[in-house]
């Protein structure tokens, strides 16, 4: 298997390659150069597997010769070990035909685990065996950098630079980042916004002499192996509930369109899904191009679900990438006047097209409190905001379906964090404060660690090389 830029212009790579590149060098996304498929009867073959298990035979086609079999099965098996529940992903049924699939369970309590705590092992392997070293620099709105630093702390071939908008991720979310006290981790308090902190890490890696000076490579969504490692959960959704012989609809909090590419993904290998409900708070691109066939760029609001407060979503790319059939000139060009004019449509024929497998919802802060208060007087359920997005943007897909596959097709909500990572959001919705997991309890207690930042390249270049130049000399 080997990779392509869906801006056409990179070198096209092995996957281990890819892992490291991160961002393509054209400005693109690495995508595989044709999607893997299964036929009915070896999804079939795949009933009954545990989640580890799924996990190699899902991922195993992407991988072509770079990581090795038996190497890749001890590191699946290693990462899915650590998480909290025995099943790993399990799955709750809400109603008679809603589910919600629990992504939580991982050291960071976000579904951010389940692709980046493979990926940090996945880097660690390839480094290792070529005697490389990377600098991982990467932006969050708040789960990423998190779960990325879980991933990647004290393995010596890594050093990694997260940066988070200042002031604009919850207190836990950034506790998470700040008490990891590893020598290799390095925590930057950006002055803007998610998006300012990710045009940044872009301007990084296109700064060319910088990033290969210091081995730049990215773990943010754009990282391939994060995808593919996220494929696999859609097909253990979709299994559960009876694939290959019946269809099943994924509604997804939506923010870089990572997780819901990863669904997409799933479907071009075989899996049969009816339909993608992208669920979105009010920075609402896209649901505003799916219901108008226009995108349009505004600036980022602050809400109650941060991880999905972007202005664009990056993996929005790869679907575009397929839609354009996979020609990176028009994608380039597109994506290019899209900067320029800040807002751009793709042809009536491809949104058509995309309005058959996707459809948008929003959900207001107001409309979230409310549904989150809702779910606990109801149901005794405490959910975080992100994920009562989802569950309440699939309710209402299904209210509006028009054909009658839509309202039997079971649907599954992807529980994407932990209530007790946005304690406030959910107090204030329910009055109910929801409690850490053991392993964090003492998250409060822990000392932060961390530099804040101008919004200003050459300054956070000057830092990144400072704190690599210094730590080679000590
Ligand atoms: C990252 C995140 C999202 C958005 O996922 P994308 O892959 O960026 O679309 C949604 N919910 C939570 C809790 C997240 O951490």
């Amino acid at each position: 298997m080997k990779y392509v830029s869906t801006r056409g212009q990179a070198p096209v790579l092995p996957f281990d390659e890819v892992l490291l590149a991160g961002l393509a060098r054209d400005g693109g996304l690495y995508v595989p150069e044709t999607w893997p498929k299964f036929s009915k009867a070896e999804i079939k073959s795949l009933r009954g597997l545990s989640y580890g298990d799924l996990a190699i035979q899902v991922m195993t086609p992407y991988l072509g010769t770079a990581i090795g079999e038996g190497n890749f099965a001890k590191i699946v098996s290693d990462t899915y070990a650590a998480f909290d529940h025995p099943s790993v992903a399990p799955m709750r049924q809400l109603g008679p035909n809603d589910w919600l699939l629990e992504l939580f369970h991982g050291p960071t309590l976000a579904f951010k685990d389940y692709p980046l705590q493979l990926v940090g092992r996945l880097f660690d392997d390839v480094l290792n065996r070529k005697g490389r070293k990377v600098t991982i620099v990467g932006a969050t709105s708040g789960d990423t950098g998190s779960a990325a630093i879980e991933a990647c702390r004290d393995r010596a071939a890594i050093e990694i630079f997260i940066f988070h908008p200042k002031g604009r991720v919850s207190e836990v979310q950034r506790r998470q980042m700040t008490t990891v006290q590893s020598a290799n981790v390095h925590n930057i308090a950006l002055e803007g916004t998610f998006d300012d902190c990710q045009d940044l890490v872009k301007a990084l890696f296109a700064h060319a002499a910088f990033r290969d000076r210091y081995n730049l490579s990215a773990v943010n969504s754009i990282n391939w192996a994060r995808i593919m490692a996220q494929i696999v959960y859609y097909f253990w959704a979709g299994l559960n509930l009876g694939a290959p012989d019946r269809k099943v609809i994924f509604s997804v909090p939506t923010g870089n369109f990572g997780n819901v590419f990863a669904g997409y993904a799933a479907r071009r290998m075989g899996l049969p899904v009816e339909k993608f409900i992208v669920g979105s708070n009010a920075n609402d691109i896209l649901t505003r191009y799916f219901e108008t066939g226009e995108m349009t760029m505004t600036d980022v609001v602050p809400t109650l679900s941060p991880s999905m407060d972007i202005q664009i979503s990056s993996n929005f790319e790869r679907l575009l990438f397929d839609y354009y059939q996979r020609d990176g000139a028009s994608v380039k060009k597109i994506l290019e006047q899209f900067r320029r004019n800040r807002r751009v449509s793709f042809g009536k024929a491809r949104w058509r097209s995309m309005g058959n497998l996707f459809e948008g919802h929003r959900l207001g802060d107001n409309e979230t409190q409310d549904a989150l208060a809702a779910l606990y007087n109801n149901t005794g359920e405490l959910l975080d905001p992100h994920t009562v997005i989802g569950i309440k943007a699939g309710q209402a897909a299904r209210a509006s379906a028009s054909s009658a596959e839509s309202v039997t097709s079971p649907v599954v909500s992807l529980a994407t964090a932990h209530p007790a990572k946005f304690p406030d959001a959910v107090e204030g919705a329910t009055g109910q404060r929801p409690r850490l997991p053991a392993r964090l309890a003492d998250l409060f207690d822990r000392e932060e660690r961390m530099v804040s930042l101008q919004n200003n390249i050459d300054q956070v270049e000057q830092y990144i090389a400072g704190q690599l130049e210094g730590s080679e000399t000590a």
